[in-house]
């Protein structure tokens, strides 16, 4: 086919590609965001099918079973996978982006001849570093999202120093590989074997609450390898697909470094506060309150604030969540979101949540506003959240979470928490929040909380 007609087609995926992504900043364009891309996706799949390669092996046979196969697996899983186990789904997805770049590294290093140019050989070795990284580390990543992985079965001895010591051999590789001009298959293997171990002792050591700052960066890192892959294909869409995925990677990390109060470089050195000591008991007694006791006080209040948490998702509350926020607003109480960067399992999970059960962008407030917010609030009902109210960042030097930004709820008239135990949340330490003199608890399941708490204002 002609070439100028498939780079016109690739020229109309990468515009579709682009608005398609642009789409998804608003929750109500957010659906036709998502088909636009996958249209713009499927174009660059095509053209690149039928793109004239230099040595063309009529593959075609093994492409159509990759995307039959793939493609079946995908639709499975997508269907299946409960929205709770979203986030592990994102990481496996994001981990099998990188090892498609890997793949690609390694067919190119198989089939084709270098030009004899070091940086052709060090972009392509570097591809395959980066994707076999991106994959290993999301696997581990899954593998703590889904509670498969403890942080106490990835004690590695010295794992910081290691961590250096892989990547510092790794990039030496790189460099005298290039210059070499070839990799035998026991080198090839050699470096496969460094590049996993390096991306096992990246995300090893990186504990609790600090996963959100390393999921964002396995994010940036396949959008890289995407891009590189793209200038190994000479894919247009991929290259643009990547950059655009990478960069948006990379401001995510950085937004997430502020969110965790954390330093890019300690992200990419390992440097974790998983490292820090052992977490100081919190004791007293937890005050608890009935439904019914909460809805009164409820509505003879004049501010009311949500504070989402991981608990939603599980719960799935956000829709209940919403037919409060419809009856309260209808007695005249002002309701708002207090959303924390980290809150959940994944960046935005609490925004996709509410917008899935229509909640107002207007209402949700970031972490400043919500502090502000919180201070004049007269019942803060904090919904399965646990680590973003913890007061031990503020006030415990010794603690895991030391200097996390958090949802401040210590001049909130009334704070009450929903969830079904004292049980710790994701960082796994206790929160001293649960014993403050402002506070109470309703346990129990939060959906089955909101809704009792739904019937009692009935009679209010
Ligand atoms: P947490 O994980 O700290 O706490 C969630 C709480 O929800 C638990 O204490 C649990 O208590 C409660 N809960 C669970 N199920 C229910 C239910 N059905 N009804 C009511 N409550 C329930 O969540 P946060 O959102 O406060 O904090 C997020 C944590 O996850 C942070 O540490 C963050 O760093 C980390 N993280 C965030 C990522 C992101 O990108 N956002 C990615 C990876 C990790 P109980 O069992 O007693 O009910």
């Amino acid at each position: 086919m002609n070439i100028v007609i498939l780079d016109g087609v690739l020229f109309i995926a990468s515009v579709l590609l682009i608005v398609g992504l642009r789409k998804l900043s608003n929750p109500d364009s957010a659906s036709n965001g998502n088909r636009l891309a996958a249209v713009a996706l499927g174009l660059g799949v095509l053209v690149a099918l039928v793109y004239p390669v230099e040595t063309q092996n009529n593959n075609y046979l093994y492409i159509a079973f990759g995307i039959v196969v793939g493609g079946f697996i995908g639709i499975i899983s997508a269907k299946k996978v409960p929205m709770t186990a979203m986030p592990e789904m994102v990481s496996l997805f994001n981990g099998f982006g990188g090892l498609s770049a890997a793949l690609i590294s390694l067919v190119w290093m198989v089939n084709y001849h270098f030009s004899g140019e070091a940086t052709e050989l060090g972009i392509v070795l570097l591809n395959l570093f980066l994707g076999l990284v991106a994959f290993i580390g999301s696997m581990v990543a899954y593998g703590k999202l889904s509670g498969r992985l403890k942080d106490h079965h990835l004690k590695i001895p010295f794992n910081k120093v290691l961590n250096i010591i892989i990547l510092l051999v790794t990039v030496g590789l790189i460099v005298v590989f290039s210059f070499n001009g070839y990799l035998s298959t026991p080198q090839t293997i050699l470096f496969i074997v460094l590049s996993l171990f390096y991306g096992i002792t990246f995300v090893a050591p990186i504990g609790g609450a600090d996963m959100p700052v390393v999921i964002a960066s396995l994010n940036a890192l396949t959008g890289i390898t995407a891009a590189i892959s793209g200038i190994i294909t000479d894919n247009k869409l991929m290259l643009l697909g990547g950059v655009l995925v990478g960069s948006s990677g990379i401001i995510l990390t950085l937004l997430m470094c502020k969110a965790m109060n954390r330093s890019v470089l300690s992200v990419f050195f390992g440097n974790f506060s998983a490292t820090k000591g052992a977490e100081n008991q919190v004791e007293g007694n937890a005050k608890e309150i009935s439904a019914s006791n909460l809805a009164i006080q409820l509505a003879y209040s004049q501010r009311v604030c949500i504070i989402p948490g991981y608990g939603m998702a599980v719960a799935q509350a956000q829709k209940i969540v919403k037919e409060l926020e419809e009856n309260l607003e209808n007695k005249d109480v002002e309701f708002k979101y207090a959303i924390h960067p980290v809150a959940g399992r994944m960046p935005g999970h609490m925004n996709v949540l509410l917008a899935e059960a229509d909640v107002s962008y207007d209402k949700l407030l970031d972490l400043d506003e919500a502090n502000s917010y919180l201070e004049t609030t007269d019942v803060a009902i904090v919904v399965g959240a646990n680590d973003v109210v913890n007061p031990s960042a503020l006030e415990d030097p010794s603690s895991k979470i030391y200097g996390m930004p958090i949802l401040k709820l210590s001049k909130t008239n009334n704070v009450i928490v929903l969830k079904r135990s004292m049980n710790p949340g994701y960082a796994g330490i206790q929160n001293p929040l649960f014993f403050k003199d402002n506070t109470k608890m309703l346990f129990g399941d939060a959906k089955k909380s909101i809704e009792i708490i739904l019937k009692e204002l009935k009679d209010v």
